[in-house]
């Protein structure tokens, strides 16, 4: 595969239209973990119980408590080189670069992204929703943290977790108004935020597929605090995978841990004081029974509970976000180069925009810290000459090859 950055460099300089779509490796460089990985403290959940509608409606203290340490640890985060040069990106390109982000954690908007060329898939950890069936109250740029007093994180209880130490430090609050503004400021997406989410025939490249009748939107998903709980409006069916690099990855690790702790329990099988030690390690760790009364309640309708504002299992991609993509892709004319950015490119939709692209004779390009050498339709394309892979971390690599384009990121920024 070719790795060649000046037959890239060139290629860059005379696209005219450019899409890049982001996975959780870009946001791996800036130290936010696998929200479950290796010796995470929310390692031992199951992300059914975490991030699903029904999980929500079932234990809505646990989901918050979950989102609450996610949005904690996302706050703690900074944008890396990476978010800044696609950010730049954008400004040089105005109208004629999209970035499309499968990740939640607001880190794009952070580095300033042009709002308007800012598409976020899976949505993001500061927006909240009502839940009532009767009410559409949604707001974006919530980053108050925690939500309510009693979704407080405490820092020391998560001391242990090594995910969480990688973190480099608290938000500036430059940042926050960035991320105010730049993400939830006026602008197309806000217009539209109430379109709500599409159930409309989507395939995954798994296979797995909504006939766009009986899928589980989530809007049909709804909790009542006085324990009524809306009648499934049809059967459920497992659609799009949110965030599965970063749920693969996980699974990747927590196999690893389990083999590791096998192995150690074996070795200290009649030691009873490790076994229980093995024990305790394995318990679900502090989540605390927060009565509903104190989660966050909707402002507006006062009845329904807040949930966050990401999509969840078993949940169709936002139909706009998905609109505009589709529309950039469409356009002429024909987008020249697609870069994938700290994802393997393979899983939909990204594999459909990779395909799109190179249909129309665009190119692609893989920036990730693992290029994966299996059959994907990034990589087969690469293979026969349609595009480069760039293997290492996407921070420091993406804003060199952008430099035609960007020149050199400015010295005086905070990375
Ligand atoms: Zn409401």
């Amino acid at each position: 595969m070719s790795s060649d950055l000046a037959s890239f460099q060139q290629h860059l300089s005379s696209s005219k239209r450019i899409i890049a779509l982001v996975g959780a490796g870009l946001s791996a460089s800036s130290g936010l973990p696998t929200f479950r990985g290796s010796g995470g403290l929310w390692r031992n959940y199951d992300a059914m119980d975490l991030a699903t509608p029904d999980a929500f409606q079932n234990d809505p203290s646990l989901v918050w408590q979950f989102y609450s340490y996610r949005r904690h640890a996302a706050l703690r985060a900074k944008p890396n080189k990476g978010h800044y040069a696609l950010a730049e990106l954008a400004r040089r390109r105005p109208g004629q670069f999209l970035t499309l982000t499968q990740n939640v954690d607001g880190l794009s908007a952070r580095a300033q992204h042009p709002q308007e060329d800012l598409l976020c898939l899976h949505g993001d950890l500061f927006t909240v929703k009502c839940t009532s069936f009767m009410c559409s109250y949604k707001q974006e740029g919530v980053l108050d943290d925690p939500l309510t007093p009693a979704l407080k994180v405490d820092d020391e209880e998560y001391a242990a977790d090594p995910n969480y130490k990688k973190l480099n430090g608290g938000v500036a609050t430059e940042d926050s108004d960035a991320l105010k503004k730049s993400i939830f400021g006026k602008g197309p997406l806000m217009e539209q935020r109430d379109a709500g989410y599409s159930s409309g025939g989507l395939t995954t490249t798994d296979g797995l597929t909504t006939d766009g009748t009986d899928g589980y939107s989530s809007s049909s998903s709804f909790f009542f605090p006085n324990g009524y709980n809306a009648p499934p409006t049809g059967r459920k069916k497992k659609t799009e995978e949110v965030e599965p690099s970063v749920i693969e990855k996980e699974k990747e690790e927590e196999q690893e841990q389990e083999e590791q702790e096998e192995q150690e329990e074996s070795k200290d099988n009649n030691d009873s004081h490790a076994h229980a030690k093995k024990k305790s390690r394995k318990k679900k760790f502090i989540t605390k029974d927060i009565p509903i009364d104190l989660l966050p309640r909707c402002p507006s309708c006062k009845v329904g509970l807040l949930r966050p504002g990401v999509v969840w299992f078993g949940e169709a991609l936002p139909f706009n976000v998905l609109q505009r993509a589709d529309d950039f892709i469409t356009a002429d004319p024909p987008v020249d180069l697609i870069l994938v950015i700290g994802t393997s490119g393979s899983v939909w939709p990204a594999a459909g925009y990779v395909e799109q692209v190179a249909m129309r004779g665009g190119k692609v390009a893989v920036f990730n810290i693992d290029v994966d050498e299996e059959s994907s339709i990034a990589t087969d394309l690469i293979k026969n000459g349609g595009g480069w892979a760039f293997q290492g971390d996407a921070a420091e690599i993406l804003p060199k090859a952008l430099e035609p384009i960007i020149g050199t990121l400015r010295p005086h920024r905070k990375y």
